[in-house]
């Protein structure tokens, strides 16, 4: 029987801690929720590695800006806990905003370097929202493994960052990311993209896809396959970054090489999309 817990932090925290005494190592997939199969994918992924899998369903406030879309990213509880039971979570936890922020809160995580670039740039409350919140679950939740989706590669960069720095007792894994079947990068906000826009919403996979091309026939040169790129990118989405960086550090190269990834970041009428791949 899996379980299902709305705030209740302190059942959440004696439940676990049973567990731990029993010897059960705890697997935590942190999400946004309105799942779809790249959260799955983490999900069976700690339940295949033996895990008592514990997913959090909360929209955290802290790493939203001011005109972005907290009050209207989807959601929808009921499913979400049918859909990580499919997939192996052992429970499902709903906490409210006072549960991670009361009142008396004070303490934000500042990421150093790796968060000033890409998504870091056009959103900087981001990754300082991030790490304050996934901090937080990590210390009522104490996991064993938490499992994070290459799909924000930054976000799990500055993750493991931030488990190294803090000397947390806590193994980062990164898991492919996911993508629907013409190549779009699984996203709980495409559930917002109108109808037409959906082809629109493709050129960050064409692009890579062009991108992993130029790179099989052999150029190397980042900045002429940026500007080349750049060209082609159409009217009515709006390009944020468009990046080729080593996969450590997320350096910029300025030589084209077999690890080096692609990141793209665009909106699409108000939708945030972005996107990566390692050029082979
Ligand atoms: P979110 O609900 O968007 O905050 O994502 C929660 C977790 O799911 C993060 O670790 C994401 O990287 C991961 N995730 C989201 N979309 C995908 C995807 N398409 N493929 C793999 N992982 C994903």
């Amino acid at each position: 029987m899996s379980i299902r817990l709305q705030s209740q932090t302190d059942r959440l925290r004696a439940v676990l801690s049973e567990l731990r005494v029993a010897g059960r190592t705890i697997g935590f997939v942190p999400t946004m929720g309105y799942l779809h199969y790249g959260h799955r994918s983490l999900i069976e992924r700690s339940r295949d590695d033996g895990c008592f899998t514990v997913v959090s369903v909360f929209v955290n406030p802290a790493q939203f800006g001011p005109d972005e879309d907290l009050d209207t990213y989807p959601a929808d509880h009921d499913r979400d806990f049918e859909l990580s039971v499919a997939s192996g979570a052992d429970l499902v936890w709903y906490p409210e905003r006072t549960d991670l922020y009361p009142p008396e809160s004070q303490t934000m995580v500042k990421p150093g370097a790796l968060a000033d670039r890409l998504c870091g740039v056009s959103r900087p409350q981001f990754f300082p929202g991030i790490c304050s919140v996934v901090l937080r679950f990590f210390n009522l939740i104490k996991p064993d493994r938490a499992y994070f989706g290459e799909k924000d590669f930054q976000q799990l960069a500055i993750i493991k960052r931030m488990a190294a720095d803090f000397y947390l007792d806590v193994d980062v894994i990164g898991c492919p990311l996911q993508r629907e079947a013409d190549g779009l990068a699984m996203s709980s906000r495409n559930a917002r993209l109108a109808p037409e826009d959906r082809d629109l919403a493709l050129t960050l996979y064409r692009t890579i896809t062009e991108a992993r091309t130029a790179y099989a026939k052999g150029e190397r040169d980042a900045e002429a396959l940026r500007t080349k790129l750049k060209e082609g990118w159409p009217q009515g989405i709006e390009l944020d970054y468009l990046d080729f960086r080593e996969p450590v550090l997320l350096e910029e190269v300025a030589t084209l090489a077999a690890d080096t990834r692609i990141f793209l970041g665009a909106w699409l009428n108000g939708v945030r999309l972005i996107d990566n791949d390692a050029l082979t």
